[in-house]
């Protein structure tokens, strides 16, 4: 394969991310192919025995297996790095199989995980259920209370985990205290940063050690595939990540792969339309729907962190309509948003957390983290934001709001 524009370090790394986002990582065929190619195989052919062992040995570069390497999957490994200005990524086959391979490759028995209260449904469940059955202590705490973690560390603590903003109640965390605190005691900080993505905020220029994606969220953006990514250093990767994920197996598949490369053509775009179309649509809302939560609101209690570590705040906001019914009555009037539990999609489509995303959790668990029974969460699309806003107006009335 004839390596083009798109794979040299020592110039891509010079372009800034919205070139990285359609160019970066391009590795083209002897074909001269302008959009990248889609190699779905799983295996590979070799001129002669030698040049195989080499490549089994990591005496000679070359792709052996694509549990190992796949040249679709490479490109998008290396455009997400580029756009993060991490060192390496390695992509996955979902946002869950990005957060267990980020978490398990490098915890073992007897070692503690910090992680935060307010998360996706089953980023908690790895903590509450899943690390506990190998021997792992698990705490959670308030996120937002900067001072929880410093107190919460053990001398067996080994990662700090957490999403900003979360899902789906938008706790924001400030980035830069908590990798510094992490750092100070030697703690590798696992940031879920898919509500954001790089288009938005980068966690690594806090001091985040390990970057993990749903790809499948704005990354795909169109609803189409699950996918998953986690970014490090050249060297945690090499040697924390991949004897894991080799062996393991939670890789991305080609075609998906091929799908969220061209996501990421248009992400930046995308996620800066969607976030002010989210600002508008929550102040039109606001006064009828007080609890409403978005950090992108001068209500919402860490606005100015989220200003000061994010360009835009994104596509999500949650807000509480008292009551279960009042919400389903909500959500059955729509006549433009979906009722769907998807997010980061170019459609509208709004959710009840609580009977969706986090009807596994107890109710105690989420009446901690304030997924109370009247919370919606939507995701705001790229529609023309009056058409949002007419429809969520009307949904609204019919409910009585
Ligand atoms: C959706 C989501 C995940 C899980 O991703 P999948 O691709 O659905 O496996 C993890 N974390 C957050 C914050 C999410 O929103």
């Amino acid at each position: 394969m004839k390596k083009t524009t798109g794979t040299d370090r020592s110039i891509t790394s010079n372009w800034r991310p919205a070139t990285q986002a359609v160019r970066g990582g391009t590795w083209r065929s002897e074909h001269g192919e302008t959009s990248e190619a889609l190699f779905l195989t799983s295996g590979y052919t070799y001129d002669n025995a030698q040049t195989v062992a080499d490549r089994f040995a990591g005496e000679a570069e070359g792709m052996t297996y694509s549990r190992l390497q796949n040249p679709t999957v490479a490109m998008l490994e290396e455009r997400i790095a580029l756009m993060e200005g991490a060192e390496a990524c390695r992509a996955q086959a979902s946002g869950m199989a990005a957060m267990t391979t980020a978490l398990l490759c490098q915890v073992s028995a007897g070692d503690h995980v910090v992680g935060a209260r307010a998360a996706f449904g089953s980023c908690r469940w790895l903590l509450d259920h899943l690390l506990p059955r190998f021997g792992i202590e698990t705490t959670v705490v308030d996120s937002a209370d900067d001072d929880a973690w410093e107190a919460a560390i053990r001398p067996n603590t080994k990662v700090f985990f957490f999403e900003t903003p979360a899902n789906p109640t938008l706790d924001v965390v400030d980035l830069a205290h908590v990798c510094e605190v992490a750092r100070a005691h030697g703690i590798t900080t696992v940031v879920d940063n898919a509500f954001a993505t790089s288009a938005l905020q980068r966690p690594m220029d806090f001091g985040a050690d390990v970057v993990a994606y749903s790809a499948t969220k704005l990354m795909d953006g169109q609803g189409r595939v699950l996918a998953g990514a986690v970014c490090g250093s050249q060297e945690w990767i090499d040697e924390v990540l991949l004897p894991f994920q080799r062996n393991t197996g939670p890789n991305c598949a080609p075609f998906n792969a091929w799908v969220v490369l061209k996501g990421l053509e248009t992400l930046s775009l995308r996620a800066h339309r969607q976030s002010e179309n989210a600002v508008e649509l929550g102040k039109s809302i606001e006064a009828r729907a007080p609890k409403l939560l978005h950090p992108g609101l001068p209500s919402h209690p860490r606005h100015e962190l989220a200003k000061r570590q994010m360009s835009a705040t994104g596509p999500i906001f949650a807000f509480d309509v008292g009551d279960r019914k009042t919400a389903f009555a909500i959500l059955d009037a729509l006549r433009l948003v979906d009722i769907s539990n998807n997010i980061g999609d170019a459609r509208s489509l709004m959710c009840h957390p609580a009977s969706t995303t986090h009807a596994g959790m107890t109710q105690e668990a989420r009446d901690e983290m304030g997924v109370t029974e009247g919370l919606l969460r939507i995701n705001v699309g790229l529609e023309d934001v009056e058409d949002i806003k007419e429809d969520l107006d009307q949904a609204l009335k019919a409910a009585g709001l």
